[in-house]
């Protein structure tokens, strides 16, 4: 007894360790003892739809139809609530009245939701030194890109464009904007696919469902896991490919949305010279740098739609700095079909087609 109580002193730290270490390496093995005993099937059921102009493909894991079924509808019924506020198509649409029905300076009221998505963008325009304007309006309208009706514009007409185009100019408020000049209009093209990738997460969250990917337009919305504990693999479009052609595979935690922008999305050619539909607010042409596209990958959707047309108009290297700035995951291809990444992607994106290689981004 004397002698065990002599050890027990003389080794308390020791044993304290071993204890210590017992007590987590239990619980590790109970963790993974309970992953192991989830023998849950979670089937696949698709879903194709339209809003924002645009083609919706829903893949969603869950143990059965049951589940799926009422959760289609709505996120179907939210995405035409939001086409229906945000909408420079919809005549009807909040946004869209806006551009018949306020005088320069005055209040014009919105619902608080639109209120809060253009203090978002206004933050997206000021960390972008104006790259990505939420006033663009006048600018994409002269182009055509939008109704299909596309031309080069005038250089007087564009300079005119240009003036309201200016994002100073937008006031946001808790439930009213004053935009300051005339002529002005407020824009979600860029933003509002990402916008409806948020509300879609936030009713997945309230569903009985494992997983899924959400595809509306131009970003993705990824959300839990298959039933497999492990990250979503996303395409990344090929940007002289067809459409569903990649260049590569990347790794996505069920929490991010995948935005991507691109040169190849809405175009026109004239004297073999591609005019696309990302404008850089500071010369009122199409975005001419060495780029054809950006992914931005964060938790945000309205972050990472807004921050893709961003970079794409702010270059390779400015829109390096401006992703790491904001400590999001970005993948820039270039014409040259060299593909940069920030850092926390060099391991997560495997290029799947040879024309195209990855490069270390040294700056
Ligand atoms: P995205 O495909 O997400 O890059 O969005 C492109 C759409 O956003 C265009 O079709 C325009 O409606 C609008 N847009 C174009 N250029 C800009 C810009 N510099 N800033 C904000 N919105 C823009
Ligand atoms: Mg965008």
């Amino acid at each position: 007894m004397v002698e065990m109580r002599y050890y027990l002193r003389k080794y308390k730290k020791p044993i304290t360790y071993v204890v210590v270490i017992l007590f987590f390496g239990l619980l590790i093995f109970a963790g993974i003892n309970t992953k192991s005993i989830d023998h849950t099937v979670y089937k696949e059921y698709v879903y194709a739809g339209n809003a924002f102009g645009t083609g919706i493909k829903k893949s969603i894991y869950a143990k059965n139809s049951g589940d799926t079924e009422d959760l289609n509808r709505k996120i179907d019924a939210e995405l035409r609530n939001l086409d229906n506020q945000l909408s420079i198509r919809k005549t009807d649409s909040e946004v869209c009245k806006i551009s018949y029905n306020y005088s320069a300076g005055g209040k014009y009221f919105l619902s608080s939701n639109i209120c809060q998505y253009l203090k978002d963008e206004l933050e997206i325009y000021k960390d972008s030194d104006g790259a990505f304007n939420p006033c663009i309006t006048k600018l994409t309208g002269l182009w055509g890109i939008e109704d299909g009706k596309t031309k080069i514009p005038g250089k007087k007409k564009i300079k005119k464009a240009l003036e309201q185009c200016n994002g100073d100019n937008l006031k946001v408020y808790k439930d009213y904007i004053v935009l300051e000049d005339e002529g002005m209009a407020i824009d979600f093209g860029a933003t509002g696919k990402g916008i409806a990738c948020d509300a879609t997460r936030a009713i997945l969250e309230k569903y009985d469902v494992k997983g899924a990917v959400i595809s509306i337009g131009g970003s993705i919305c990824v959300y839990g896991d298959k039933g497999d504990g492990e990250d979503w693999n996303i395409g990344i479009q090929n940007p002289r490919g067809k459409d569903g052609e990649t260049i590569g595979i990347v790794q996505v935690d069920g929490t991010k949305t995948v935005s991507t922008s691109g040169d190849y999305e809405k175009y026109f050619e004239s004297d073999g010279k591609r005019y696309h539909h990302i404008i850089d607010p500071r010369t009122g042409y199409p975005a001419d740098n060495e780029l054809m596209s950006v992914t931005i990958i964060c938790e945000n959707g309205l972050q990472s739609d807004g921050m893709s047309t961003a970079c794409f108009v702010l270059g390779l290297d400015k829109g390096m700095k401006y992703a790491n700035k904001k400590d999001v995951e970005a993948i820039f291809v270039t014409k040259d079909k060299k593909v940069y990444t920030t850092k926390g992607l060099q391991k997560k994106l495997r290029i799947t087609d040879n024309k195209y290689s990855w490069e270390k981004y040294e700056k």
